[in-house]
């Protein structure tokens, strides 16, 4: 599905995160690429991952830097002309700021999370737009609770709804260059986030986080927590010319909560 195609993979922090599912179905599809990461630090848990997957092409970037993110995409134009996708799997928020209200969201934290979380996207877009020439796909991951209240998510669940509103103006704007712009919307899914909500619930109602994850299981319509392989399937589509007249879509993968709040 990808042979032949190159792009930029970012958010891979370790080989629990999502991007990693992603970048290893990719591979196996035949594309070929190049991984950014945020710090020194991450560098060394993202060169051996990379590695596994044929690539030695590794850039810094904190996408909240507009300078570090103009040096990033200089750095991947060194080596490639053009790219072919862009997979932008980054979010971050002060934790200590979930565990509460809503509420009581700082300015600070409001800002930082929506600049990290949301604009990052639309600063990316309009670098990797650059890189297309002839078209080309960018996706993002964003989440349910954009749409409904989910407990602990708070401020990420506005910026994510920032980040979806921003698909669809990205695809607006870049569809012109045959540019798509897409996002994956995993359900609960199986992983450290959704362990520590887990932990954070149980202690809550007084009750084990194992209720919890089974609670959330049975909470879809399939009855079922989504793993990483299946949000990378619905990534694959989007990014190949299987998807190349679909563009500021959500999918929901795993869809169909009842949540009541
Ligand atoms: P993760 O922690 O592995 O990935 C988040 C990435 O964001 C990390 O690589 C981190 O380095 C990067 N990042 C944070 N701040 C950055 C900055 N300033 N500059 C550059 N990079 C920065 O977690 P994940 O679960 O793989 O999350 C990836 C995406 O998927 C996020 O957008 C997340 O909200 C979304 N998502 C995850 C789930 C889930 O259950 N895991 C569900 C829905 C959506």
């Amino acid at each position: 599905l990808m042979t032949g195609k190159r792009g930029l993979i970012m958010g891979l922090a370790n080989d629990k995160s999502l991007a990693w599912g992603i970048a290893k179905q990719l591979r196996e599809h035949g594309a070929e690429l190049a991984f950014s990461y945020q710090g020194d630090a991450l560098k060394k848990r993202v060169g051996p991952l990379a590695e596994q997957l044929g690539s030695d092409f590794l850039i810094e970037c904190d996408v909240s830097d507009m300078a570090a993110l103009d040096t990033a995409f200089d750095t991947l134009r060194s080596r490639w002309d053009t790219i072919d996708f862009v997979v932008h799997a980054i979010g971050f928020s002060d934790k200590s700021e979930l565990r509460g209200k809503y509420v009581d969201t700082s300015l600070d934290n409001f800002l930082m999370t929506m600049n990290i979380s949301a604009y990052s996207l639309v600063a990316v877009a309009k670098r990797a737009a650059a890189m297309m020439p002839d078209g080309g796909s960018i996706l993002t991951l964003t989440y349910y609770g954009a749409e409904k209240v989910i407990p602990h998510y708070n401020v990420m669940g506005v910026a994510k709804a920032a980040l979806e509103t921003s698909v669809q103006y990205l695809a607006n704007d870049l569809g012109p260059d045959g540019i798509r712009v897409n996002t994956v919307v995993p359900s609960w899914m199986w992983g450290p986030n959704v362990q520590m909500y887990c932990q954070w619930q149980a202690s809550e109602r007084g009750v084990e986080p194992e209720d919890i994850k089974n609670e959330l299981a049975s909470a879809n319509a399939l009855r079922a927590m989504a793993a990483d392989t299946d949000v990378a399937e619905s990534v694959m589509f989007f990014l190949s010319d299987r998807s190349s007249m679909i563009t500021g879509q959500r999918l929901l993968v795993n869809a169909g909560e009842y949540f009541d709040t």
